[in-house]
């Protein structure tokens, strides 16, 4: 039978299997670090503590058991050796015939020591996400409690004004602004620096999109500071390249991203970001046994440019690759993929979003809807589906 392995069980590897699994004659093995999808586009409720975890992940194990064809491996990539066509795992070796690689990106951290170490997190993970937010409830008790604590500032800095940095930015903001209102007063400030490295938050996107959202960030009193870049840290300060010097409690990198550990002895070309560079079917050149899709692949939309590591993307050219996979399995000649970002949209605290989809620019209330709308129709399937799966784990084991 031939063997499909996907690593990444995220939104580009979920995307892949969903359309795999229906060719019954294949074997597919699905391999994660996490024994959860956890879902990023979900993370800024779950760091401003509006919602609990448990909404924001995808059990794999459950999610796979709906598929007599796939098995669900809990383990670590620790090498890929495309001549052997053999991955090796935390415990053990998986051969496959085709591989296709959705192990996503890292978030690039400053260099730095224990003690910055201990107050900083990224946001891609579940368990960063979870860092800053015990951090963030903890800082909100101690004021809480101590009439000396309360009239501390409380300093947050998020490095990068993408839409993740933008997005925890407002959610934070909001959570705290009415936190600040309903209890008491008990904490005087919480001062979230949002660091720009471009003369806008948003680079890139239509200006009216970073016309509403700069809007909204400054209605929530975030200090944007843009043109800046962060030159080093130390133990609770940030010196910017102007020589501004910003106290914080807590720093979230939100700047960017660099390959995950494991793709970076991987020997195939990539781009200066650690991506791996894919032909136009998201294959790796020259090899007709390994895809790579979501934020780990190079990916280009139609006319060449390069696309913005999405969720959107992710999930369509896990999709493309399967469909390619299966074209070229069955024969037939596999299709040049057609990536593109339909729209974005973007959680600005409470209920108040900005959605962009070309023709048409929405904020406030209305885009909240929208946006909670897609959120749940990526969800929901999923969730429908693993509980689905469990109920059959939990019936074989009675
Ligand atoms: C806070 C935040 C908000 C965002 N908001 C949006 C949004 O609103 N809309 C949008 O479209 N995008 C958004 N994004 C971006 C989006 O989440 C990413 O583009 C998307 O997650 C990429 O999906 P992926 O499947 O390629 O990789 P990932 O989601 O990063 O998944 C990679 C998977 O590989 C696994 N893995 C990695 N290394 C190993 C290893 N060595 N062994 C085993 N498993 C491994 C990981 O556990 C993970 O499950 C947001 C991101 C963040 C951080």
């Amino acid at each position: 039978m031939h063997h499909v392995v996907i690593l990444g069980g995220s939104y580009a590897g979920i995307a892949a299997l969903r359309k795999l699994q229906k060719e019954k004659t294949l074997r597919i093995t699905l391999i994660d670090r996490h024994p959860y999808h956890y879902l990023q586009t979900e993370g800024y409720e779950l760091i401003a503590g509006d919602t609990y975890f448990d909404n924001t992940i995808v059990n794999l194990t459950s999610l796979c058991a709906n598929f007599p064809n796939v098995t669900f491996r809990h383990a670590v990539v620790e090498e890929i050796d495309k001549e052997a066509r053999t991955v090796t795992l935390s415990d053990g070796t998986v051969a496959y015939d085709t591989l296709i690689i959705a192990l996503g990106a890292v978030t690039k951290r400053f260099e730095c020591d224990t003690e910055v170490y201990n107050y900083s997190s990224g946001a891609k993970s579940l368990r960063g996400a979870l860092k800053l937010n015990r951090f963030f409830q903890d800082e909100l008790y101690k004021r809480l409690e101590s009439a000396k604590h309360a009239k501390e500032n409380f300093n947050i800095i998020i490095g990068g004004a993408g839409l993740s940095g933008v997005e925890i930015a407002a959610s934070m903001q909001h959570f705290f602004n009415d936190y600040y209102r309903s209890n008491t007063l008990s904490c005087k400030t919480l001062n979230i620096h949002l660091i720009a490295s471009r003369e806008t938050v948003l680079h890139g996107m239509h200006p009216r999109v970073i016309a509403l959202t700069t809007k909204r960030l400054e209605s929530l009193h975030v200090a944007i500071h843009t043109q800046s870049r962060i030159k080093s840290i130390d133990a609770h300060e940030a010196l910017l390249e102007s020589g501004e010097k910003i106290p914080f409690d807590f720093m979230i990198f939100a700047g960017g991203t660099t390959t995950t550990p494991v793709l970076e002895s991987f020997d195939v070309p990539k781009n200066r970001k650690g991506q791996i560079l894919v032909d136009p079917y998201l294959k790796v050149p020259d090899n007709e046994h390994i895809y790579v899709v979501g934020d780990a692949a190079a990916l280009k939309n139609a006319e060449g440019n390069p696309l913005p590591p999405t969720a959107m993307t992710a999930i369509a050219s896990g999709r493309t690759a399967a469909e390619n996979l299966l074209r070229i399995y069955h024969g037939k000649t596999p299709k040049v993929a057609k990536l593109r970002i339909k729209g974005i949209a973007i959680a600005l605290g409470g209920k108040y979003a900005v959605i962009d989809i070309h023709i048409l620019r929405l904020s406030g209330y209305p885009a909240y809807l929208m946006k909670k709308i897609i959120e749940k129709s990526y969800k929901w399937p999923l969730w429908y589906l693993a509980r689905k799966g469990y109920r059959q784990i939990a019936a074989c084991e009675i």
